[in-house]
């Protein structure tokens, strides 16, 4: 636990992503320490999806590498025909994001 950390810094505070307690007070398009590129720079507005991942995304990665893993995602769902109806491959996306993002797929 990192006592140090007060709520206005809890994002640039922490560099590991599995440690990482996002600050839910912080207003949208804040600075945030991408833990993919490691560079400080503008997050996203709001979570790209409605679910804890979405949480972290939003709190850990910068909007260049989100634009990275969207491009990247498009050429997954050409590559594997994926359709989209199908949960098996929102599932399957879902692990390639979050290994896209965050090198591993966070047991939980
Ligand atoms: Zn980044």
């Amino acid at each position: 636990m990192d006592a140090g950390a007060t709520e206005a810094d809890a994002v640039e505070g922490v560099h590991d992503g599995e440690s990482y307690s996002i600050c839910l007070d912080y207003p949208t398009m804040s600075d945030i320490t991408c833990t993919r590129c490691g560079q400080t720079r503008e997050g996203l507005a709001s979570p790209p999806f409605p679910t804890e991942l979405g949480q972290r995304i939003l709190g850990s990665i910068c909007q260049v590498c989100w634009k990275d893993w969207l491009k990247q995602q498009t050429s997954i769902i050409n590559h594997y025909a994926l359709d989209l109806r199908n949960p098996e491959a929102r599932r399957m996306l879902t692990t390639q994001t979050e290994t896209f993002l965050f090198g591993t797929v966070a047991k939980s």
